[in-house]
């Protein structure tokens, strides 16, 4: 078999195991996948069948039923649509960690649909040429083998008011202080509707009413500040931890966004990215965080296992860091 290939497999192998998602069935589909893949080198090209992928997953991963008939190939295409949608966050991380092996190629996920006649659909992991951009990260990669390597483990698309946010965030010259003026006056505009209310209800003019007002108002501003400021800072500093609101439910806050500025040849945007590495102390999995006091205006990958020892710096575009002491 492709040695690329086999090295492929088992690196996805390896870093699937620490997926968030790892649990999920669709990731025992991949599990599966990727275990054909490397005891069947000789199949692994023409691909394996739904029954292959069930019978694989009932032997080493979470049961999933007997292997009749049935409703197999819905069963299984059902769990390869939920991981195609789960590869297209995680590929660019693989890709990444492929390159600093060496390989530059980019692993994908294929299905060929089988025809009627009892064909059954195939499934196949395959590797691709890395196109321009993943060549741009290996010159970054290989420049700096001996310090602590960051990866892309999960890329994601702003969504909902996040990306209506970004988009307006985007816009240059007066459009963006339009856009700007807008969304202070419906924010203020909310603000005073509520301090009205407040006011109604009291109507005593002390001067502890008085602290109240202002205090209410800094209040509202540093909320404000605090929901919406990460896409005003992120234009100036590249990359941000992304708002509460923008995290994704069941992240541990480690999200950021990152400003991609692609003019002329694209539009510029906003993505929600999340980066880790591993400790080079200890191997722990390795966060981005606020460095808060200790590091002013900067972050800083922490390690789980020791976070306020096991200290490194973030370089989001080169994707390394170094040890702090
Ligand atoms: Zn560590």
């Amino acid at each position: 078999m492709d040695e690329s290939l086999k090295k492929a497999a088992e690196l996805i192998k390896e870093v699937s195991s620490e997926w968030k998602e790892k649990d999920q069935r669709c990731v025992n589909v991949l599990h599966a996948l990727v275990q054909l893949t490397i005891d069947k080198p000789e199949e692994a090209k023409k691909g394996f069948t739904n029954r292959e992928l069930l019978e694989c997953v009932n032997q080493y991963f979470k049961h999933w039923g007997d292997t009749s008939e049935g409703d197999l190939a819905s069963k299984v295409s059902g769990e390869w649509r939920k991981l195609e949608k789960l590869w297209g966050k995680k590929e660019k991380g693989i890709a990444q960690r492929l390159s600093v092996q060496g390989i530059n190629e980019v692993p994908r996920l294929k299905r060929e649909i089988g025809g009627g006649g009892g064909h059954s659909s195939k499934y196949i992991l395959t590797l691709v040429p890395a196109n321009h951009e993943n060549l741009k990260d290996d010159f970054h990669a290989n420049e700096s083998l001996e310090q602590l390597q960051y990866f892309e483990d999960d890329v994601d698309e702003l969504k909902g008011i996040a990306r209506g946010l970004s988009r307006g965030f985007l816009l240059t010259g007066w459009r963006k202080w339009v856009f700007f003026s807008i969304m202070l006056t419906a924010i203020l505009t909310f603000g005073v509707v509520l301090l009205l209310f407040f006011f109604g209800i009291s109507q005593q003019e002390t001067f502890g009413q008085a602290i109240k007002f202002v205090g209410s108002i800094v209040i509202i501003l540093w909320a404000e500040w605090s929901l919406f400021g990460g896409f005003f800072r992120v234009i100036d500093r590249r990359v941000e931890v992304a708002p509460l609101w923008v995290q994704p439910w069941s992240s541990d806050n480690d999200w950021l966004l990152v400003f991609e500025k692609n003019k002329p040849t694209a539009p510029n945007v906003i993505k929600l990215k999340r980066y880790t590495a591993k400790c080079s102390t200890c191997g722990g999995l390795v966060r981005i965080h606020q460095g808060v006091f200790s590091y002013p205006n900067r972050l800083v990958g922490k390690c789980d296992n020791s976070p306020r020892e096991h200290v490194f710096s973030f370089d989001h575009y080169l994707r390394v860091g170094s040890e702090r002491t």
